[in-house]
């Protein structure tokens, strides 16, 4: 039985001394529970804690677990690369917001599919701070193209940017990667581009949450010290080639 209450109780406590330490309000900072490989079984302990974003990576296993949570009423996030074929599937479940734009070709095939359904979503854009091949993401320097580019698509609401930081046991490899991505959001704000809002900062994962919080995540997005350990490495889900 994993502890995943009081895992969760101890994240709440490690984000809100990050943002006393930072002088900010905690309510800045939301907390989503990363939950791929993780059970609906063991989500709904999590959900009953009173925590209610919920995000995955894959289609498939939202599909797995949605109507097993549909009734604890979670608010579904999708942050996982997203194929331009599984469009269609990602919008039949309610998610509100995609993490994880990080191309015009995708942004225009949303597009296409949610003019088609008559709807919107918010979206923010994904920046590959870290500059790793094996990251998604859109490179640090054409991200305020994309922005533009993206902004002409009214199904498609921007409301800030997302960005996985660098793997490392080193913090100070770690920050610039949260510091390019909130000087980004403030170059765009900058720009007062139509149609684009830059209020979030989706950074900060299990091991990294009290550095993006010094730089300004306004979401952290917590997995393995919640659900603990998963059987698959990363790569698995962050990786082109598989
Ligand atoms: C898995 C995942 C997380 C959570 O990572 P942990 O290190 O398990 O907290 C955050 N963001 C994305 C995009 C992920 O895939």
């Amino acid at each position: 039985m994993l502890h995943i209450q009081e895992n969760i109780t101890s994240i709440l406590q490690r984000i809100e001394k990050a943002c006393i330490a930072n002088n900010r309000d905690p309510k800045e900072v939301r907390l989503l529970l990363a939950t791929k490989t993780v059970p609906a079984s063991k989500i709904r302990l999590a959900l009953a804690t009173g925590q209610t974003l919920i995000a995955e990576n894959k289609i498939q296993e939202l599909k797995e677990k949605y109507h097993d949570l549909l009734d604890l009423k979670p608010t579904n996030h999708f942050i996982g690369h997203l194929q331009t074929n599984k469009i269609k599937d990602v919008l039949k479940y309610d998610i509100s917001c995609i993490h994880s734009v990080d191309r015009l070709d995708l942004a225009t095939k949303l597009h296409q599919r949610l003019t088609l359904e008559n709807k919107t979503i918010d979206i923010l854009i994904q920046i590959n701070t870290s500059n790793e091949e094996s990251k998604f993401g859109i490179a640090p320097d054409q991200a305020i193209e994309l922005i533009q580019q993206v902004a002409q698509f009214p199904t498609l609401r921007i409301k800030g940017l997302m960005t996985i930081g660098l793997f490392s046991a080193e913090e100070d490899k770690i920050r610039p990667c949260f510091k390019l991505l909130k000087d980004i959001q403030q170059q765009v704000i900058q720009l007062n581009i139509p149609h684009v809002e830059m209020q979030e900062l989706s950074m900060g994962m299990s091991g990294d949450l009290e550095i993006a919080i010094a730089e300004g995540a306004t979401i952290v997005r917590v997995g393995t010290a919640i659900f603990g350990e998963r059987l698959y490495p990363d790569s698995y889900y962050w990786n082109e080639n598989k």
